[in-house]
């Protein structure tokens, strides 16, 4: 047998290879695990920030290998990337505690692309952060609070004012949010914040219930992210 096909063979039947860089026997290598581990949350915020968006933080950069493993975790199903990317955004809430009940709400996916992926991904990086956050002894739980209430544009192409006409109303609380919501502040996670348009509008439809958030949080920020302090 050629020695190529031996090794087709081989990463057919061995799993999968790192997904931060692809290497490896192992989904996450102690290199990226290391890499990922070592980001340093700190403010984050498109500059200039859309309206209403609330205080946020960033675990870290949206850079390779944190790029990669939100993209295998997203779009391949790495699950078990969730926690290890959920402890990297446990790291960017954690600046948002005050030792007040938070409840951290992902930012929804539409049900079309939960059905593409065959998960939540947001909801499960949100549930791994609360996870850790209630390890450190906060009380912290992660709960669906918001869907999605009409379809919206593409974005692309339009202006900050065209995104915000275009985002304003599309989300909506979820039945019960009222009182999931009760007696905890919410804080809403997403795997990566870009134009921050989206986290804007669900902070509108969470002040509209009565909640305002507290801040938000990110695993990753593709906006240059200001110098903490
Ligand atoms: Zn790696």
């Amino acid at each position: 047998m050629a020695v190529h096909l031996l090794f087709e063979l081989l990463d057919l039947l061995l799993p999968t290879a790192c997904a931060g860089c692809r290497t490896g026997r192992t989904q996450l290598c102690p290199v990226c695990r290391t890499a990922l581990a070592a980001t340093r949350a700190g403010p984050a915020g498109p500059q200039p920030a859309p309206p209403g968006l609330p205080p946020l933080h960033a675990a870290g950069p949206y850079a390779d290998p944190v790029r990669r493993l939100l993209i295998a975790h997203k779009e391949r199903g790495a699950l078990r990337l969730a926690g290890p990317l959920g402890r990297a955004l446990a790291r960017a809430v954690h600046p948002l505690l005050d030792g007040r009940p938070v409840l951290l709400v992902p930012m929804p996916s539409t049900r079309r692309s939960v059905r593409a992926r065959g998960h939540d991904p947001t909801l499960r990086l949100a549930r791994a952060a609360a996870r850790e956050l209630r390890r450190g002894g906060h009380p912290v739980r992660a709960a669906p609070v918001l869907r999605h209430g009409r379809a919206v544009a593409d974005q692309s192409g339009l202006t900050a004012a065209q995104r915000r006409t275009n985002l304003h109303g599309a989300l909506v609380p979820r039945p019960g949010a009222a009182r999931l919501l009760t007696g905890r502040q919410p804080v809403l996670v997403d795997d990566l914040v870009t134009t921050g348009a989206t986290l804007a509008e669900a902070a509108r439809a969470l002040g509209a219930l009565g909640h305002p958030p507290r801040g938000a949080a990110t695993v990753a920020a593709a906006v240059r992210r200001r110098q903490p302090g």
